[in-house]
């Protein structure tokens, strides 16, 4: 077990594009399994690789919180729907700000696995926000910079206490 420290903004970690995983060997399942371990040790539904520091694509999603459940996705792609949602959401890099995002409600992506073999997968509802969340990580995108005036307004002061840190 390796619970490891979380990257918070405003590391400069968390605000890169996150480079592509080329091999898909041993150092690669360390990672997933201490972003595992990261992720239930703060009771998150989702984690991606630059949360502990590692400025590669590849991010874990699991809104059921159930073990055993959980999305690993290597160098993905998204395909957006085209109905929106809203919903509030809070990142493991941002503690106790808890904030309304405007997302799409369904996507489509294509990734690797763990053992490096291709996949795609269709999801709606919660998990669709956590891959767009996640997927968000890896471009450096933190849900913050998706908050309306009006939530920004609302939240200003856990925001400028953040940029002050
Ligand atoms: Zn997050």
């Amino acid at each position: 077990m390796a619970v490891c420290p979380l990257s918070l903004e405003p590391d400069p970690v968390l605000r890169g594009p996150a480079g592509k995983v080329s091999a898909f060997g041993p150092p690669i399942k360390r990672l997933v399994r201490n972003m595992l371990d990261t992720m239930y040790a703060n009771d998150g539904i989702g984690i991606a690789a630059p949360q502990i520091g590692q400025p590669v694509q590849v991010f874990i999603a699991n809104p059921s919180r159930r073990r055993g459940e959980e999305l690993v996705a290597i160098n993905p792609q998204l395909t957006l729907g085209r109905s929106r949602t809203i919903g509030t959401e809070g990142c493991l890099s941002l503690p106790d700000i808890w904030g309304k995002v405007r997302r799409f409600s369904e996507v489509r992506m294509k990734a690797h696995d763990l053992s490096g073999k291709r996949y795609e997968v269709e999801a709606g509802g919660l998990m669709a926000v956590v891959l767009q969340h996640e997927f968000d990580h890896l471009q450096g995108t933190l849900f913050i910079d998706r908050l309306s005036w009006i939530e920004k307004h609302r939240l200003r002061r856990a925001l400028r206490i953040l940029a002050c840190e």
